[in-house]
């Protein structure tokens, strides 16, 4: 199984692959790049069907977080790490204990928090090992929140950008995937007036957002065509591929998930078909913003307010991407891209 030449390699700086036999661990940790600082990304578990899905997985993810970091204005570089393993059942303090080893050994090159599968009390166990990790209930909290409101508010601009319209009233939203992340945004949707809509393949999440948020249930399948306003990934990844760009009815396409584009044309897609879509990690970057402020004098309020300027650096990248005539993806990576520096490549071997 190719690394170096994995299509999402792109001159990651490190990967380390983690194996603890007692407790199970099998886990992979990837740094992309660390000129902004050090690396700062959740950790997923998931059920991987094979080793070659989780790389794939960690290198784009990991990439997505020096993007991420270096267009919010953080001093983290970007760093992601994924359990193989199915969180309903393979979950122990051992295993936990385990990652929180390895996270340490990397001596401050990675700060390990959340993601999906992975709650605030598993991201405690790993610090009873490792002084590096964040998303503490004693330090910023749970980032799900956070990243929650910050993707309220990229709708917001996406629709004054695309529909002229201040705030969400008369608006429909559907939202796939109800957990901690779409919960939350399914909340703030509904307080702001939208018609919220809501899809998961877990009916208990559905049900507690139709009771909380005053959601309607949408079968799983029927969620990316449905007939709405606005769709929100905030489920998984790679959600945006041919077969979506063709069967979307919304206008917008603005969530949390990570990687909703299947492969970088689908932005070029999206914007042929005339809908507006909010970079992913631009949109879905309140957790990360939300834990740099993490520390003794935490202060929630000051944080949601940086937190909300997503909204004006959205504004500001549809507002480039519609002057230099290209996908808004497009737009976000070259704004990104002028505020990280890459490895310089050496021109041949001596
Ligand atoms: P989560 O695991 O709590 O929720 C994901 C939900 O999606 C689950 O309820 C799951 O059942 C559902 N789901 C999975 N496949 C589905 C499908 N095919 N159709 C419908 N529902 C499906 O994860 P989360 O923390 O809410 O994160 C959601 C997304 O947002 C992920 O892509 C994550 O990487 C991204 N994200 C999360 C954060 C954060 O702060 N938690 C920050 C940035 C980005």
């Amino acid at each position: 199984m190719p690394v170096f030449e994995n299509e999402a390699f792109d001159d990651h700086e490190q990967v380390v692959f983690c194996r603890d036999a007692a407790s199970g661990l099998k886990a992979i940790v990837a740094v992309h790049n660390s000129s902004r600082g050090p690396a700062l990304g959740g950790c997923r578990m998931w059920p991987y069907r094979d080793e070659r899905a989780a790389v794939t997985d960690v290198l784009r993810l990991s990439r997505g977080m020096t993007y991420k970091s270096a267009l919010a204005g953080l001093p983290f570089g970007g760093g992601k790490s994924v359990i193989i393993g199915d969180p309903r059942h393979d979950k122990s303090e051992a295993l936990f204990r385990a990652m929180g080893r390895f996270v340490e050994a990397l001596g401050g090159r990675y700060t390990v928090a959340e993601d999906v599968g992975i709650s605030v009390a598993d991201v405690e166990v790993m610090a009873r090992e490792t002084r590096f990790a964040a998303g503490l209930s004693a330090g910023s909290g749970d980032p799900s929140l956070a990243t929650a409101y910050g993707v309220y508010m990229g709708i917001r601009a996406a629709v004054k950008h695309r529909l002229d319209r201040d705030g969400l009233a008369g608006l429909s939203v559907a939202v796939q995937g109800a957990g901690s992340v779409g919960y939350h945004l399914c909340r703030h949707l509904a307080d702001d007036g939208a018609e919220v809509l809501v899809a998961d393949i877990d009916r208990d999440r559905v049900e507690r957002a139709a009771r909380d948020a005053g959601a309607r249930a949408l079968a799983p399948k029927e969620v990316v065509g449905a007939p709405v306003d606005v769709f929100a990934p905030c489920a998984l990844g790679g959600v945006i591929d041919d077969l979506a760009v063709e069967r979307l009815q919304a206008r917008i396409v603005a969530g949390a998930a990570n990687n909703q584009l299947a492969e970088p044309r689908h932005g070029e897609a999206l914007r042929r078909r005339g809908i507006l879509y909010a970079p992913d990690y631009v949109i879905n970057a309140g957790g990360i913003i939300n834990i740099s402020h993490e520390g003794p004098g935490y202060d929630r309020a000051k944080a949601f307010a940086h937190v909300a300027l997503i909204h004006d650096t959205l504004l500001a990248i549809f507002a480039r991407a519609d002057q230099q005539a290209v996908p808004t993806s497009e737009a976000a990576d070259r704004l990104a891209e002028e505020r990280f520096s890459r490895p310089q490549h050496s021109s041949a071997a001596a």
